[in-house]
């Protein structure tokens, strides 16, 4: 009887200490690493053996201090400057693995949103990922390898009065992610999005309660907050082996809130 294909026997399994770590050798780029989800997807990522570059606008101290806790280094860019990023990546040298994670919000009902707000929400929630996987392609079209993972949101899925501006980018980031999918994954480049639920960081400081919390719980089948670090799990996984055919996928991270 043949062996099934991808399974080995116990005898020729290899000692799990002589192993490498699936990103050995490779070189991941976190846009808004220093803090939060981006933080702990820097934290995972190194855990898998990456060395990780950790990318941030303003909050050089957070950054240094990720970096530091990584063993990698922090870069200043804002990653709605298109030139900045092209030179942050020039710097960087290669990129195997990029998350498009940095973002923002600007809050307000449609009919007091200022066209401002609209613009900065697209450019730094959208844009971004444009710049950014514009610049490492090349790289990872040559290396025919890549992992592109793409912070969106269940809001842009389900929407979100109050956030017209920031639901369409995140929707639009999927319309994104499934199209690059499709332009490189014959050279076996995955590129998929992360969507997740309500959770507390500086971005949702301001309009995560406590009395708003207790709710989202309640409505939530696994009845509990969801963490920075389950996101960084989600986003561990779509750049691991195990993930290697999973393509223009939209992973939810929500505790089920939006099913
Ligand atoms: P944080 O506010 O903690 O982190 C946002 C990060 O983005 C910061 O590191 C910030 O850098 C960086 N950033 C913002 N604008 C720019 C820019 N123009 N250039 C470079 N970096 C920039 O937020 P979260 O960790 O909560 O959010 C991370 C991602 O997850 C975002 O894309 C967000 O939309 C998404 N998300 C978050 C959810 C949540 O509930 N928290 C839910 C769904 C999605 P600096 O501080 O240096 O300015």
């Amino acid at each position: 009887m043949t062996q099934p294909v991808g399974v080995a026997g116990e005898a020729s399994r290899p000692d799990a200490a002589t192993v490498p770590p699936p990103l050995e050798g490779r070189t991941a780029l976190v846009t808004g690493g220093g803090k939060g989800i981006g933080r702990a997807t820097a934290i995972a990522l190194a855990e898998m053996g990456a060395s990780v570059v950790v990318a941030y606008r303003s909050d050089s101290g957070a950054a240094e201090e990720t970096a530091h806790q990584v063993g990698g280094s922090a870069v200043q860019c804002d990653v709605t400057d298109g030139e900045a990023v092209q030179a942050m990546v020039k710097g960087i040298g290669k990129v195997d693995v990029l998350v498009n994670n940095a973002g923002a919000v600007r809050d307000n009902l449609l009919l007091r949103m200022k066209e401002a707000d609209w613009d900065y929400i697209l450019r730094t929630d959208l844009t971004s990922a444009f710049h950014t996987t514009k610049a490492v392609m090349s790289g990872m079209l040559r290396a025919r390898w890549g992992r592109i993972v793409n912070m969106t949101s269940v809001v842009g899925i389900t929407g979100n009065p109050g956030q017209a501006n920031y639901a369409a980018a995140k929707a639009g980031l999927i319309g994104f992610t499934k199209s690059i999918a499709k332009e490189i994954g014959s050279r076996s480049i995955t590129c998929n999005a992360v969507a997740p639920g309500y959770v507390r960081t500086e971005l949702t400081e301001a309009s995560l309660t406590d009395e708003i919390v207790a709710e989202l719980v309640k409505r939530t089948p696994l009845q509990r907050e969801g963490s920075a670090e389950d996101v960084a799990a989600a986003v561990a996984f779509l750049c691991s082996p195990a993930a290697g055919f999973i393509t223009g996928h939209v992973l939810v991270v929500d505790g089920g809130l939006s099913i």
